[in-house]
């Protein structure tokens, strides 16, 4: 099989799997739905015809696994003492609303082509393969965010089974239609006494290897964020006759903060920060806001900036609130870490990209990911590739054939490069 069929295979499929949607005009894909399991019936099959056997965990993971050379582990004593190391592969099948095709199957699709032509050569490696699909890294359902990442990393929190979709529909609930069974969740934990690593290939979702006219970029850290929620309480009242001087108008407040957070963001390197939501009540054109909340997106590769940020933007929602006497409450949603990519995984990858003659760009991810959560299980690495314009999240995104047929390529590379490793250790 050539690197160019691998690649048209994949395209082919993501085409499939853009099908399988919840929305009959655009594809929206969310954690446990019948969408969802169109797509991991399906990629289950692409699997198993690639020699891997398959199951899906209690949360809905899809997982492949393609066994290590026993021959080889034997060979070591490694089948008596621990059985064959094991590197993990993927990303997440399920989307936004209104998603592209690539954000995620993307991972899913070139770990699995990579299999497919081991399989094809009849080769094994020295350790195993295990090619994840999770099941919800996007939070649309239950606006958690790496659900099925947290499962398999044993960091996943038993009371967002509690948690209601738009529809009232339970996580718990939900889950037991897919198929899956959460009280066995916290059995589902990975161990990691076997593992190399887990390395995703990932669309860029930012613009800065179309502009330097690179393929592929090795990522170098995750960017850590904080989401809050902020919400200004003023008074609600008549706006014909409550006079100016005497009100205590929370989206006028709002608005204050809301370039405050621009200016911060803009003068401080390497920061960004955003307003992405804003509703304000009783929210009619004849009576001043009372309340209004916003949301607030934090984040900076460096932790300690990002968290000062954080505290400086508090203080000046303070200070706005007081010059207005309008009272705030400011509510921490959710906060992740930087995660830095493993020295030892990124500096294969590099080399991987060497050896296909591409200059290494190495570039911080600002987006989060799955491999944030399956940091605190073992060492992680992440392959960039270009997409157009740098769009995401709509389905506008697009990725050539060319560039996956690279990155099909350095990810092979890759895994025979931890072969070689492997072997001589
Ligand atoms: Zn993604």
């Amino acid at each position: 099989m050539t690197t160019e069929s691998s690649a048209r295979t994949f395209m082919e499929r993501c085409d499939i799997l853009g099908s399988f949607s919840e929305e009959p005009d655009r594809l929206t894909r969310r954690f446990a739905t019948p969408a969802m399991r169109q797509a991991n019936e399906t990629v289950a099959g692409w699997m198993r015809a690639a020699g891997m056997s398959v199951r899906q965990d209690p949360i809905g993971n899809l997982i492949g696994r393609y066994e290590a050379d026993s021959t080889d582990a034997m060979n070591r004593g490694l089948t008596i003492n621990r059985g064959p190391t094991t590197m993990l592969l993927g990303s997440h099948l399920d989307s936004v609303r209104d998603a592209g095709k690539y954000d995620g199957p993307l991972g899913v699709l070139t770990a699995l082509a990579c299999v497919e032509r081991l399989h094809e050569r009849q080769e094994r490696l020295p350790f195993a393969i295990e090619v994840f699909g999770f099941a919800d890294e996007e939070g649309m359902r239950y606006h958690s965010a790496y659900l099925g990442s947290k499962v398999v990393a044993g960091t996943f929190d038993p009371n967002a089974l509690q948690l209601t979709d738009s529809d009232g529909i339970a996580m718990a609930e939900a889950i037991r239609a897919f198929g899956g069974d959460p009280a066995a969740i916290p059995g589902a934990r990975r161990r990691n006494d076997d593992l190399l690593g887990y390395c995703e290939v990932h669309i860029e979702q930012g613009p800065v290897l179309e502009s330097l006219n690179l393929p592929v970029g090795v990522v170098s850290t995750i960017t850590g964020q904080n989401r809050i929620s902020v919400s200004f309480v003023g008074e609600a009242g008549h706006a014909g006759t409550v006079p100016m001087s005497m009100r205590h108008d929370a989206l006028c407040a709002a608005a204050e903060f809301v370039l405050a957070v621009e200016t911060l963001a803009r003068n401080q390197p390497g920061l960004v920060a955003t307003v992405g939501q804003i509703t304000a009540q009783p929210g009619a054109s004849n009576v001043i806001p009372g309340v209004v909340t916003l949301s607030l997106d934090v984040r900076h590769q460096d932790d300690a900036m990002r968290e000062q940020a954080c505290r400086r933007l508090e203080e000046q929602a303070r200070q706005i609130c007081m010059a207005r006497q309008v009272s705030l409450k400011w509510q921490h949603l959710q906060e992740s870490r930087t995660v830095p990519c493993a020295t030892h995984l990124t500096q294969l990858l590099a080399q991987a990209v060497e050896m296909l003659k591409y200059p290494v760009q190495a570039l911080p991810s600002g987006a989060g990911h799955d491999g944030v959560a399956l940091s605190d299980l073992t060492s992680v690495a992440m392959l960039f590739v270009r997409c157009r314009g740098g769009v995401s999240h709509n389905p506008a995104e697009s990725v050539t054939m060319e560039d996956v047929a690279v990155a099909i390529e350095v990810l092979e590379q890759f895994l025979m490069l931890l072969a070689k490793e492997q072997g001589e250790s």
